[in-house]
C-alpha cells in the first residue's frame, strides 16, 4: 500500500475535486473523475454531524447517476412510466441504500405499513418464488414507483430494449434474456464500483440486502447510528449473492488507489 498523503496534498486534491462533482461520469474514460467521487463518499459517510451520512452519499450517487444516464445511454429504450413488469421481483439494496430509503418513507404511515406487510408476506422467498406469487414491490403504487427519486441502483440499472422480453421473463417465467444497453449496464457498474470503494474505506463490506426486509430494518429507532458503530441492524434479513469476482476486484482496487488520499 502507497503512503498516505500529507495533509496539504489531501486538501489540495479536495479543491481540484470539485469541479469534478457536479460533472457526469466519464464511462470508459481517465479515473481521475471516478476518485473524486470515491473521495468525496468517503468524506460523506464519515460526517457524523449530519442526520444521515448514508443519505447524503446515496443522494450525491443518485444525483451523478441522473446526470450520467443520459450521456451515456443511448438505444430504444422500452421503459416508461407505468410499465412496471420488473417491479414484482426480489430487489436487492447495500445498506446506506435501505437506510436512505427509510429516511424518505418514514413519515408516511401508509408506505411505512406496506413495506411491513410486504416484508412479511415475502421474507425467505427466492428470486423465482417471489415472482411466481407476482407480488408487487412494496414501493409500487397504481403500477408507479412512489420512491422514484431515491430508487435503489439495482431499479436504476433495470433497463430493457424489448418489452415483450420483460413479460416473458417477470410475468411469464419462460426466459431470462432481457436486451438491455450496454453503455448502461457499464454506467450503472462504474456507480457500482464508486458506492464499494467508499464503503471499502470505511471498513463495510458491500453486501446486498432484500429490500423489503432492509428497509423494515433501517426504519427501526437510531439504526443507522448502531450500523456506523458496528451492530448488525441488518441481522436476519435475507442477503443476496454477492457480486462476481471481478466486480469485487475492481472495487477493490479502486479503494487501494484511492485510500493514500483519503
Ligand atoms: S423500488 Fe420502485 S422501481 Fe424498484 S422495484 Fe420497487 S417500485 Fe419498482
Amino acid at each position: 500500500m502507497s503512503e498516505r498523503f500529507s495533509r496539504a496534498d489531501r486538501r489540495a486534491l479536495l479543491r481540484d475535486d470539485e469541479p469534478y462533482l457536479s460533472q457526469p461520469i466519464n464511462v470508459g474514460g481517465d479515473s481521475r473523475r471516478a476518485e473524486a467521487h470515491v473521495r468525496h463518499l468517503v468524506r460523506l459517510f464519515q460526517n457524523d454531524r449530519a442526520p444521515s451520512p448514508c443519505s447524503d452519499a446515496i443522494a450525491h450517487l443518485s444525483a451523478l447517476a441522473e446526470r450520467t444516464v443520459p450521456v451515456t445511454t443511448s438505444g430504444p429504450v422500452a421503459c416508461r412510466r407505468g410499465c412496471s413488469h420488473c417491479c414484482y421481483q426480489r430487489v436487492t439494496v447495500t445498506a446506506p441504500e435501505a437506510f436512505y430509503i427509510a429516511n424518505h418513507i418514514r413519515r408516511d404511515k401508509e408506505k411505512v405499513a406496506r413495506v411491513i406487510e410486504t416484508h412479511q408476506r415475502t421474507k425467505g422467498m427466492s428470486h423465482e418464488q417471489r415472482l411466481a406469487a407476482h407480488i408487487p414491490c412494496s414501493m409500487l403504487v397504481d403500477t408507479v414507483c412512489s420512491i422514484h427519486a431515491v430508487r435503489p441502483s439495482g431499479c436504476r440499472g433495470t433497463m430493457s430494449l424489448d418489452v415483450e422480453a420483460c413479460i416473458a421473463s417477470y410475468v411469464n417465467m419462460s426466459s431470462n434474456d432481457i436486451p438491455m444497453p450496454l453503455d448502461h449496464i457499464q454506467t450503472m457498474n462504474v456507480m457500482r464500483v464508486l458506492l464499494g470503494a467508499a464503503m471499502a474505506l470505511v471498513q463495510f463490506p458491500m453486501t446486498g440486502y432484500e429490500l423489503e426486509g432492509a428497509v423494515v430494518a433501517a426504519l427501526t429507532d437510531n439504526a443507522e447510528r448502531r450500523w456506523f458503530k458496528g451492530e448488525d441492524v441488518f441481522a436476519g434479513v435475507d442477503v443476496d449473492t454477492s457480486a462476481p469476482p471481478n466486480f469485487l476486484s475492481a472495487i477493490t482496487r479502486m479503494a487501494q488507489h484511492v485510500a493514500p488520499s483519503v
